[in-house]
Formats: C-alpha cells, structure tokens, sequence
C-alpha cells in the first residue's frame, strides 16, 4: 500500500517535496473492518486552505471512492464501493466503528447506474451538495434574477450555475479563461461568461447585469468579490462558498480587501458562509435530485481525470491554477 504524508507545510502554491510518497505495509484484518482499494481519488481546494491545520507526517487529506477488496465486516461487504474521506493512500482499513465517525463521512456509495462512479466525488457529491444546497438554501433564488457565479466553470461553480437556470434565472459566470467561458455558455446555458483576469471587470459586469444582481454564489472572494458586492441590488444575497484566490496567497502579502461595507449596508445584503455538511441530515436529497436532473439533460457535467496514484499531487497543484473544467478527480 502507499500513501503521502505531509513532510513539509505548504508556503505558496505547494511543491511536491512537501509531501512524501511511502511504502506501508497493512496488517490483517480484525472482526468488523474492511480493506477497501482506491479507485478515484478527489483533489480540491479545501485541502490547500485545510492543510495549515495538519500535522507533519500525517496522511494528507481528501475524500476517495474505494472498492471493499476485503472485509470483516457484513455492514461493509467486499465488492460494495465506498466513499470516504480516507485521505490519499492506495489501500485503507477501516473499522464499523471508525465508520460513524462523521469526519470521515463513509458512505456506502449510492447506485449511479450507468454513470461513472467518480461523480460520487464530484456533482454527485460534496461539491453538488454545496451547490446545490449552498445556492438554493443561502441564495433562495427567484425566476427572473439576476444571479453571478464565480469560480463558474469548477466542480462547484457549474453545477450552481446550472441550477439558477432550472429556476429560471439569468446567469453571470466568472471564471479565468475564454475556453471554460465557451463550455458556460454552448453547453451549460449560462447567460453571459466574464474573464476575470482580462481588465474591466467592474464595467463588462455593469453590461451583463444591467438590472443588477440579485443573488451571488461567491468560491473566490478578493476583488473579483467586491466588485460583484458592488453591483448588488437590495436585499442581494450572497452565498460564500470559498475565498481561493487568499489560499497559496502569504497572508501578509496580500493587498487589504476593498472596503465593501458600504454596499452591504445600503443595499441590506444578506451575506451568509456555509460548509456543505451542514445539510449532513438531507445529503441523500441533494445527491437525487442532481442525478434526477442529470438523467433529465438538465443538468450536464464534465471532469478532468488524471491518470495514476502518482500523479495526485501534480492534478492537485494543476486544479489550483486553473488547469480543471469541472472536478478535478484522479484514476488510481
Ligand atoms: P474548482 O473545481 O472550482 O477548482 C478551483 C478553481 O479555482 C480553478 O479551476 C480556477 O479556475 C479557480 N481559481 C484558482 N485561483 C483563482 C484565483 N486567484 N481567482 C479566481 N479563481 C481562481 O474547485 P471547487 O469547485 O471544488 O471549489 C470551489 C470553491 O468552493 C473553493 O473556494 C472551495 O474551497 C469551495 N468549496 C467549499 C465547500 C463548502 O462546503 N463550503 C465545498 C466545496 C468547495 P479559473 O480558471 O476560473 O481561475
């Protein structure tokens, strides 16, 4: 079995020597566990934000789907396909018991039929039920809205996007790069598609949003941020998903945020964080109605696979600069 530790604290966008790559060998196992393999191993964001908070020479972090390849245990039996945030190793043995453990959030994964099991880490997991129910419980978005989606063409950003159409709003994504914007608008029906990294934001934001905007899923924060904030309408809701334009950033470094109160005081804006868990309760909920909507063609998805277990770290450090369409998965 292999697995990376953490050999080293992130300091900007992280470097492969910061993890280390080790052999470990697994012992037998006892009543109630089960052995389960990897099969797709999930990269995201939240890791490169999360990992201060890790200690050296632990497992890093991250959510897997694993096939049962063993087992020990008749509530985990072999051949069934789990999800589980067992961190980036090849070969897990887990107990029934460490199995409640809500951390580790270990599923039974649901029957996707005929689609690829790795949805289970993409609209078919953590980051649809995000998007689906940071947007449509934060956001409480109405037919005819004005709606702006940053981070629009990632795992989160073009599934909430694709929600606010079903609703029947009118949709501004923003994201860095014109191809990801041609894929917002031909396939998924955005409204318009904003290049956050070509100059005048705040004025080809006036033009798309001429109405203003009523509703904004928020995964970046930073100036792309204030500018939206700037532009809401009374009573905006804003749902803040992430901030990742601060996390490789040193935090000593970067520029002072806009002043942004002003708006949110005149405007009466609702600004509301959440973490996707919090709906632990009604995950099952958001999981059929995004393949409910899958199976309809309302509701389309890509991924950017990358192949082998040691290629994790480069899928990862590529997904923070920008290299994904979609989520970001890797095939052991
Ligand atoms: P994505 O699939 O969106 O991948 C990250 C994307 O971020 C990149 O593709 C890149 O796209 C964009 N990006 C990178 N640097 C910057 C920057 N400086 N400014 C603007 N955009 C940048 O990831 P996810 O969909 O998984 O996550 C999106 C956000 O949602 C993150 O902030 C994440 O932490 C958060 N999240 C929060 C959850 C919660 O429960 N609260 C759950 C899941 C995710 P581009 O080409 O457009 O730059």
């Amino acid at each position: 079995a292999k697995k990376y530790i953490l050999h080293q604290h992130f300091s900007g966008l992280p470097k492969q020597s910061d993890l280390k790559l080790v052999e470990e060998k697994l012992p037998n196992l006892r009543n109630g566990e089960f052995l389960s393999e990897a099969v797709y191993l999930s990269v995201d964001p939240y890791m490169r934000a999360y990992e201060p908070r890790l200690k050296l020479g632990t497992v890093f972090i991250g959510s897997q789907i694993a096939k049962i390849t063993d087992s020990k245990s008749k509530q985990y039996p072999i051949g069934k396909y789990v999800v589980g945030q067992f961190g980036w190793r090849s070969h897990t043995i887990t107990s029934e018991e460490e199995a409640k453990n809500p951390e580790l959030l270990v599923n039974v994964l649901p029957d996707f039929g005929k689609l690829s099991l790795s949805l289970g880490l993409g609209v078919l997991g953590m980051p649809g039920n995000a998007a689906y129910f940071g947007f449509l419980e934060i956001c409480k978005p109405k037919e005819g809205e004005t709606v702006v989606v940053s981070g629009a063409a990632g795992a989160v950003g073009s599934v909430v996007g694709q929600i606010a159409k079903i609703k029947g709003c009118n949709v501004i994504g923003i994201a860095g790069d014109d191809e990801k914007g041609k894929w917002l608008i031909n396939e998924l029906g955005f409204d318009h598609f904003i290049n956050y990294k070509k100059p005048n934001l705040h004025k080809t934001l006036a033009k798309c949003a001429p109405n203003g905007v009523d509703c904004y899923f928020d995964n970046v924060g930073g100036e792309i941020s204030s500018t939206v904030l700037s532009q809401m309408n009374l009573h905006g809701r804003v749902s803040v998903c992430g901030a990742i334009v601060g996390y490789n950033a040193n935090r000593s470094t970067l520029p002072t945020a806009t002043i942004t109160q002003g708006f949110i005081a005149i405007k009466q804006l609702r600004i509301e964080g959440f973490i996707a868990t919090r709906w632990r309760d009604r995950w099952m909920e958001g999981i059929d109605q995004n393949l409910k909507w899958i199976s309809e063609g309302k509701l389309k998805y890509r991924e950017t696979v990358t192949e082998g277990f040691e290629n994790t770290f480069q899928a990862f450090v590529d997904m923070l600069q920008g290299g994904n369409v979609g989520k970001a998965v890797v095939k052991v």
